[in-house]
C-alpha cells in the first residue's frame, strides 16, 4: 500500500512579493548543448536567490563547506541559487519545450517575467508557433506557468500548434488532492480546449527523446532522456532542486514534495544510472552552469558543472 505523505506546502501568499518589492529580473545566459543529433537551449525566466531552508530544510553550513570545491555556483552563503528556465530540445525535426517556468499569475510564491514568451521566441528557430509538443515534468505551477498567456484580454495557449503532454498518474493525483493546480488557468483551460495528450510516464516524443519515471517529488513526475549519435543527457525535473542532493540523495524538499521517501529512492536510482558514464545531467532548477556531470567520489556522488 501507498506510504504517501501530504505534502505540506506553505500558504500560495507567503512568499509572494508586490512589484515593487521584487529584485531586478536576472534571468541567466542562454545555453546550448549537442547531444547527437539532437540539440537542447535553456532559455532562463529568473534566476532566485532564496533561503535554502525554504526547499532544503536539512541543509547546513557544514554540508556546504564539506563540499565547497564545488558547489559554489549554486549557493551564496545559505542562500539557495534557483533557476527557473526552459529546456527546448529539437529532435528528429520536432520541436519540444520542456517545463513552461513560472509565469505571472498573481499569488503565486515565486516572480516570474512578462517578457519571457517574448523572449523564448526568439530563441526559437520559427518561434513559439513553430513549438510541436509541450512537456511538463508536474504540474506545479514553475512548470506549467506559460502553458498559457493573455493576449488582448484572452487567454491563449502560448504555443499555439502544440500538443501539451501531462502524465495521466499526475493529473489523476492532482483531482483527488491538489485540486488548487489541477484548476490552474495553466491546466484546466487547455484539457478543456482538447489540448492535452495524457502520457504514460514512459511515453516516447521521438526516437531520441522519451520520459522516464522520477516520481517522488509528485507521483506522476517525470524526468527526460535523450540519446543520439552515441550521447546521452537527462533533464532532471523537480527529482532534485539542486546539486547538493546528488552528494545527499536523503536530504529532501520536505515541504513540497508528495512523497520524500520516494523522492529520495528517486535520486538513489538516478546516481546509478548517470553517474560516471558520460550522461550530460542538465538541472531543471540547477543555476548556471545547469548542466554537468555526476562523478563518484569517495565521500559520494557530486556535480561536476565544469564538463
Ligand atoms: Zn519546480
Amino acid at each position: 500500500m501507498s506510504t504517501r505523505h501530504g505534502p505540506v506546502k506553505p500558504p500560495r501568499t507567503v512568499h509572494a512579493m508586490s512589484s515593487s518589492e521584487r529584485p531586478p529580473i536576472e534571468p541567466g545566459p542562454v545555453q546550448h548543448w549537442r547531444i547527437g543529433d539532437a540539440t537542447v537551449t535553456r532559455v532562463g525566466e529568473v534566476v532566485l536567490t532564496l533561503s535554502s531552508n525554504f526547499l532544503l530544510p536539512d541543509l547546513t553550513a557544514e554540508h556546504l563547506a564539506a563540499n565547497a570545491d564545488w558547489v559554489g555556483p549554486y549557493f551564496d552563503g545559505m542562500q539557495m541559487r534557483l533557476s527557473i528556465h526552459t529546456f527546448v530540445v529539437v529532435s528528429e525535426g520536432r520541436t519540444i519545450v520542456v517545463d513552461t517556468c513560472a509565469g505571472v499569475e498573481p499569488g503565486r510564491m515565486l516572480p516570474g517575467d512578462p517578457t519571457f514568451p517574448d523572449r523564448l521566441d526568439v530563441e526559437i528557430d520559427g518561434g513559439l508557433a513553430a513549438v510541436d509538443l509541450v512537456l511538463c515534468t508536474h504540474l506545479h505551477f514553475d512548470h506549467v506557468g506559460w502553458n498559457t498567456r493573455i493576449v488582448d484580454g484572452v487567454r491563449v495557449p502560448t504555443f499555439p500548434n502544440a500538443r501539451y503532454l501531462f502524465a495521466q498518474s499526475e493529473l489523476d493525483h492532482l483531482a483527488g488532492d491538489d485540486p488548487d493546480d489541477l484548476a490552474s488557468s495553466d491546466v484546466r483551460p487547455l484539457i478543456e480546449a482538447g489540448l492535452v495528450d495524457l502520457i504514460e510516464p514512459d511515453h516516447r516524443l521521438t526516437g531520441e527523446v522519451r520520459c522516464v519515471p522520477t516520481h517522488g517529488h509528485t507521483p506522476g513526475h517525470v524526468s527526460v532522456e535523450i540519446s543520439s549519435g552515441g550521447q546521452r543527457a537527462v533533464i532532471t525535473g523537480d527529482a532534485t532542486h539542486s546539486p547538493i542532493q546528488f552528494r545527499y540523495p536523503e536530504m529532501a524538499a520536505r515541504r513540497v514534495d508528495w512523497d520524500s521517501e520516494r523522492s529520495t529512492a528517486t535520486r538513489r536510482k538516478m546516481i546509478a544510472n548517470y553517474a560516471d558514464n558520460g550522461v550530460l545531467v542538465m538541472g531543471t532548477h540547477f543555476a548556471p552552469p545547469t548542466a554537468g556531470h555526476l562523478r563518484l567520489g569517495p565521500e559520494g556522488a557530486w556535480f561536476d558543472g565544469s564538463a
